[in-house]
């Protein structure tokens, strides 16, 4: 049997090889290797892909946050409301432009923001509302849209972890993950659903004066050349994660398939057990399983996680802390009990190995080695 890995990104390189090689050369031949005409058809690419009017690449999933709440105009002491049970990008890019993060609790279901609680965490102050589609399903957008055009929110979705996952309305209609509120921003780390071969981001958007303010801020603001209208950053997705990316794009619909496969043979066979809860699949959004996690209750997570890495099997606590508990971004000014579902959340995830290369054998070993710590 292969080596179980949570991610298999060297596999997945072997399938693909000759065609990202050929890309990549390419760029180095010309070695237009920023903003050269890969990085163009990518963007193309990738808008007609998620049916967006505007992909603004750049150059880290965080970059992609950070720029799309400067593209906002807000002020210090601004309120943003975003998720506990998240990566702490999502919340470090709210207090690194002195806008005041306001964590709410999530669903115990899908894991994504609790639309109750949002709404119970306006304040006059409120400017902005981030949902993160975390482990690669959506967070209930229709009703988040609802709650923000009552009350004149922006919205930004954290797409980091959901990238072509799909959304229906309750009108009927589709949309890709990101492509909702007024912004969506992405991550291609390596390990993300559409990894590039290093670091690399991309915000959407349908808004034409937005997309126009985001493409100067993430040139250092420049609007006319040499004429700087705003402070912006140096941001950029360089051409030969485009290239990579390009080609990986034409394979996404297939690995979300792959993904789809494995986390349907793990849900299969945990739904056996009485104490161990499968993810949940909504009815409005398809999950791309960018991670496969269960919740399992009455049992001492790193025990188990110990137990299987014992029988050469990774597994990891997403995520161990909520952030509401975190030092940097604020937490003597929340109060632990607002947040029982991410404090109880917190002692009762684990995510097994989850990627486009899984087998049955690996997929078989994986249970067996669980259901032996499970019936302990
Ligand atoms: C990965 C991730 C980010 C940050 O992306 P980077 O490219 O690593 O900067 C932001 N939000 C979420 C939810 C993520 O999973």
């Amino acid at each position: 049997m292969k080596q179980i890995q949570m991610v298999d990104l060297v596999t997945q390189y072997e399938k693909i090889k000759s065609e990202v090689n050929e890309a990549t050369q390419n760029v180095f031949q010309t070695a237009q290797f920023i903003n050269g005409p890969e990085v163009k058809t990518f963007q193309a690419d990738l808008e007609k892909y998620l049916a967006v009017k505007h992909v603004i690449p750049c150059a880290n999933g965080t970059d992609a946050l950070q720029i799309a709440l400067m593209a906002l105009g807000l002020n210090p002491g601004d309120e943003v409301i975003t998720s506990d049970f998240t990566f702490a990008a999502t919340v470090e890019v709210i207090g690194l432009l002195k806008l005041t993060p306001i964590l709410v609790d999530v669903r115990g279901d899908n894991f994504n923001i609790d639309i109750c609680k949002m709404e119970a965490a306006i304040t006059p102050k409120t400017k902005a509302i981030i949902p993160v589609h975390l482990f690669g399903q959506c967070a209930n957008m229709d009703a988040v849209m609802e709650v923000a055009k009552r009350h004149n929110l922006f919205v930004l979705e954290d797409t980091a972890q959901a990238i072509g996952a799909k959304y229906f309305h309750e009108n009927g209609k589709t949309s890709s993950a990101g492509t909702i509120g007024h912004i969506g921003t992405t991550s291609f780390f390596p390990s993300k659903n559409l990894g590039c071969y290093g670091d690399g981001g991309a915000i959407f958007t349908n808004d034409d004066e937005l997309a126009a303010i985001m493409r100067s801020i993430v040139n250092h603001g420049m609007g006319e050349r040499y004429y700087y209208e705003r402070l912006g950053v140096n941001s950029r997705l360089d051409s030969v994660q485009a290239a990579v990316l390009r080609i990986k794009l034409g394979h996404l619909d297939d690995y979300i398939v792959a993904r789809q496969k494995a986390a349907a043979y793990y849900s299969n066979f945990f739904s056996d057990f009485d104490n161990v809860e499968p993810p949940f699949i909504a009815n409005y959004s398809t999950h791309v399983f960018h991670q496969y996690t269960l919740k399992i209750e009455g049992l001492d997570q790193f025990a188990l996680q110990d137990f299987i890495k014992s029988k050469g099997i990774p597994a990891m606590i997403y995520y161990p802390m909520p952030l509401h508990t975190q030092k940097a971004y604020g937490a003597e000014n929340f109060n632990h009990e607002d947040f029982p579902v991410t404090n109880a959340l917190c002692k009762t995830v684990i995510s097994l190995p989850m990627h486009t290369e899984l087998d049955e054998e690996q997929l078989s070993y994986i249970c067996n080695a669980m259901k032996e710590f499970l019936n302990k």
